[in-house]
Formats: structure tokens, sequence, C-alpha cells
């Protein structure tokens, strides 16, 4: 079943098309990819992201 996914390093799922809403997010308000994969883990599309965290100091 398809569904569609932010690779904007939310890691967001949805299961209908849409925008990413999460604040802050790298992809904030641009359209989630489909993907259809069988197994939750999207092809590994969230471990592609390069996602830097915030250094806290
Ligand atoms: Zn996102
Ligand atoms: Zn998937």
């Amino acid at each position: 079943m398809p569904h569609y996914i932010c690779t904007g390093g939310c890691k967001g799922v949805s299961d209908t098309p849409g925008v990413c809403q999460t604040e802050g997010c790298s992809l904030e308000g641009h359209t989630l990819e489909e993907c259809n994969c069988i197994d939750g883990e999207h092809w590994g599309a969230f471990d592609e992201v390069d996602v830097e965290e915030e250094e806290g100091r």
C-alpha cells in the first residue's frame, strides 16, 4: 500500500499525499515522496538522510 514519506529529516510518514508539516524540517511545506515499500523501512530512505544534530552548548 503506497504511503508518503518526508526525507527532509523529520521521518514523517503519511497515508495520504500532502506536504510535510513538521516545523523545522528541511522539507517543511514540500510534497511528500510516494513510497511503496512493504517492510516499513522505505528502502532505507531515512537512513540516507544525513541529519546533523544541532550542537547544544
Ligand atoms: Zn519533513
Ligand atoms: Zn515506505
